[in-house]
């Protein structure tokens, strides 16, 4: 085969290849090996020729793989990997331009092309990233419910009780219940946070199921929560509270080689007609302290 002839079929043969990549709705790099692959070998079969790419027919193949390998995880990756990449073909365009193996301008535009769509797409996904991390954050401030325990939080307390007190027909048979539990700061510092953290979900999940549908459970601070009994009275109020307090003396939490038992202290209080959102807790806040000094572990009724 004569020079020009090589050349000829080498840019006919390449012309086809970008057409083929152009076409492609996502880069692959097979194709490319593949087609690069078959050219040396049409070229090769004429042994008039020697072409540089059949002796680097091993490491070429190693050397677009692993950079083609590399380009596909760097576009669910960060640009920085891009840029490298990016670095590391010009490197190897070069090498190969120096050996004249290929028309590499046009396979520099190319990789260029290919690189712009890659940055343009991981772009797009950054933006769409950060969008969700917006609405994660909308999400946080806007929500009822505390991430930790999937109990209702401290937000979805005022906007509830705060109806509830400043109705003016006040429900007075609404019944709240402050909790406590006992030297939490124990069970940190003896098992660790994370320990805790563990109590925190499994009272959580313990005071829900003595619940009936319709009360509400809040965490109404670090290791503090509150229930709101609606269409309840002191006596069943009490019962609520007593089995609370039985359930938790009664159960063990394991965790890894741990055996930890707590108790709880509870204040309870009714609704008065006269009452605002902070007259109501404040009475359950003193109950909870009467509790807390008559020695822990107890219930006392406002
Ligand atoms: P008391 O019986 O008087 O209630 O004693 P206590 O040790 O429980 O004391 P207190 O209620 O003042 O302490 C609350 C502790 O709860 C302090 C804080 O480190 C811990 N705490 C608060 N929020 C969290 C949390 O989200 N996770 C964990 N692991 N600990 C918490
Ligand atoms: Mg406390
Ligand atoms: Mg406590």
């Amino acid at each position: 085969m004569d020079k020009i002839k090589a050349e000829k079929v080498i840019i006919s043969a390449f012309n086809s290849l970008i057409g083929k990549l152009h076409a492609q709705e996502k880069y692959d790099p097979k194709t490319l090996i593949d087609d690069m692959y078959r050219l040396a070998k049409t070229l090769n079969s004429d042994t008039s020729l020697t072409l540089s790419l059949q002796m680097k027919e091993e490491s070429y193949e190693l050397e677009y793989k692993a950079l083609a390998e590399e380009s596909l995880n760097s576009y669910t990756q960060t640009k920085e990997s891009v840029e490298r990449i990016t670095k590391e073909q010009c490197k190897l365009i070069d090498d190969s331009k120096k050996k004249n193996m290929l028309p590499v301008d046009r396979i520099m535009n190319s990789f260029s092309t290919i690189h712009a769509q890659l940055e343009s797409q991981m772009q797009n996904a950054n933006e769409t990233i950060k969008a969700l991390h917006q609405q994660v954050s909308i999400l946080e401030k806007t929500s009822h419910l505390d991430p930790l325990t999937h109990a209702l939080n401290r937000r979805a307390l005022d906007s509830y009780l705060g109806k509830v007190c400043s109705a003016p027909n006040k429900s007075i048979d609404t019944h709240i219940m402050l909790i406590d539990i006992d030297n939490f700061k124990l069970v940190n510092d003896n098992y660790g946070h994370l320990a805790g953290d563990r109590v925190l979900v499994f009272l959580a999940k313990l005071i829900s199921n003595s619940l009936r549908e319709g009360d509400k459970l809040f965490r109404y601070g670090g290791e503090e929560f509150l229930i709101i009994l609606s269409r309840s009275n002191t006596i069943a109020c009490t019962k609520v509270a007593e089995r609370i307090l039985q359930g938790v003396r009664s159960n063990t939490l394991f965790y890894k080689e741990h055996e930890i038992k707590i108790t709880l202290s509870i204040g309870t209080a009714s609704l008065e007609e006269t009452d605002t959102f902070d007259s109501f807790i404040d009475r359950a806040d003193k109950a909870l302290y009467k509790a807390k000094a008559n020695g822990k572990d107890q219930l006392v009724v406002a």
